[in-house]
């Protein structure tokens, strides 16, 4: 018997759900237009969705009976609703509505990121803010041992939340086939063809994303950034490993073999470091990551033998441990100098802990003006990751929450039941 309840083979498929009614439209259209500029009353909801004042009050009103819109107070200063707050079905004459705003109390998302040597955990709210996380060490590289854990971790999350949970995101690094949630290959963990989002999917119950959280960062600066439309955002990340990942129209541009974003062998110019596998030693990762800055300081003089890229941060007071930082934010605004010219980015999101280094920022804007064709003009579009601290959770929840504003019914049991015998 079919009933509200998803079966999982319902859940599994979900996520690759379009909307392709009218009313799954408009109802993704509202939640998105309530996420970016919300609280928002229901005249402005129309007023930016077009969509007609009758259409919106309905709508509005089961995304309320869902519980995944809720009245925002402004008697209370804007303070939300609590989630056991009974939804309010009718409209009562005469009274001024509050405006909507998505429900912050009652909705969260699962997140598992699996690391070189840990796994983080989190429960992560609709608009990206991290509630809680742990993170486990891994005892063993075992992929079973490895998600064993980390759902283990989710269940608890998930129990001690006390909210509905819409779905789960995972992330790591690697080569990803999204479409069918596979690892395809993780050369450090040493991990070939895992099935990774069935098996976490099953295993919670949830429509589950799973992808590289690299792309996950460039869907956060597009799924969180309060009041704008964003529409192409290039994410570079430099860190242990190097990546990149491109928004187009809000879409993440995955490429042929799921391969798009992958600037390991980008040469950079006026510069010889360690030898590439490759063979060249101008490669990008070879040279820009943390382990080529390392290796190449070492060479210098800078960097003490077993010195890491934190102890090396902890010494950038230093003349010429801060020249060697500057140096790699240099070939990073090489890079971004390349990418802006190809590309054209609305924004460009840096992310890795490369970021951490002090005049970081300034270094890539200054080369970007330099090299870029757009000079100045696509230096400033260039930023920081806002929230580096949650950058894991955040960016892993994004994967899952692209999902759900393209398609809340796909993903809220109610608004799909409420769909059975009411006219669109
Ligand atoms: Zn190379």
């Amino acid at each position: 018997m079919s009933g509200i309840i998803p079966s999982p083979e319902d859940i599994l498929n979900a996520r690759s759900a379009q909307p392709s009614d009218m009313r799954s439209q408009n109802l993704a259209t509202i939640l998105r237009v309530v996420r970016t500029h919300g609280p928002l009353a229901r005249v402005g909801i129309v007023r930016r969705t077009g969509i007609s004042s009758g259409t919106v009050t309905k709508l509005t009103a089961q995304l309320v009976e869902a519980g995944a819109l809720a009245e925002s107070s402004v008697a209370t200063g804007g303070r939300r609703l609590a989630a056991t707050s009974p939804a309010p079905s009718t409209r009562r004459a005469g009274r001024p509505q509050a405006p909507l705003d998505l429900d912050m109390y009652a909705r969260a998302v699962l997140t598992a990121h699996i690391g070189l040597t840990r796994s983080t955990a989190g429960l992560v709210d609709m608009r990206g803010n991290v509630i809680c996380e742990v993170a486990v060490t891994h005892t063993d590289t075992d992929p079973d041992q490895v998600l064993g854990t980390a759902v283990a971790t989710m269940r608890e999350l998930r129990e001690s939340g006390g909210r509905t949970v819409v779905g789960a995101g995972v992330s790591t690094s690697g080569t990803i086939d999204h479409r069918n949630g596979t690892l395809i290959d993780h050369p450090v963990l040493q991990w070939r063809s895992v099935a990774v989002r069935d098996y976490v999917a099953r295993r919670l119950d949830l429509p589950v994303e799973f992808d590289d959280i690299v792309r996950g960062v460039a869907l956060a600066h597009l799924t969180y950034r309060p009041g704008e439309d964003i529409q192409h955002v290039l994410n570079l990340f430099v860190g242990n490993v190097v990546g990149s990942a491109l928004a187009v129209r809000q879409e993440l541009h995955r490429g042929e073999a799921g391969r798009a974003g992958q600037i390991t062998h980008l040469p950079l110019h006026g510069v010889a470091g360690p030898l590439c596998e490759c063979g060249r030693a101008n490669c990008f990762q070879a040279v820009a990551s943390n382990v080529g800055l390392l290796a190449i300081g070492q060479v210098e003089g800078v960097v003490s033998h077993g010195e890491t890229f934190d102890q090396l941060l902890d010494r950038s007071d230093e003349p010429a441990v801060r020249r060697l930082l500057d140096r790699r934010a240099e070939w990073v605004g090489q890079a971004i100098a390349m990418l802006s010219d190809l590309l054209d980015p609305s924004a460009v999101v840096l992310s890795g802990n490369a970021t951490h280094a002090p005049g970081y920022l300034d270094v890539v804007r200054a080369t970007t003006t330099r090299l870029a064709l757009g000079g100045s003009d696509a230096a400033q579009r260039v930023s920081l990751f806002p929230f580096p601290k949650d950058l894991l959770s955040a960016s892993t929840a994004a994967l899952l929450l692209d999902r759900y504003f393209r398609n809340p019914v796909a993903y809220e049991p109610r608004l799909a039941g409420v769909d059975r015998g009411v006219q669109p």
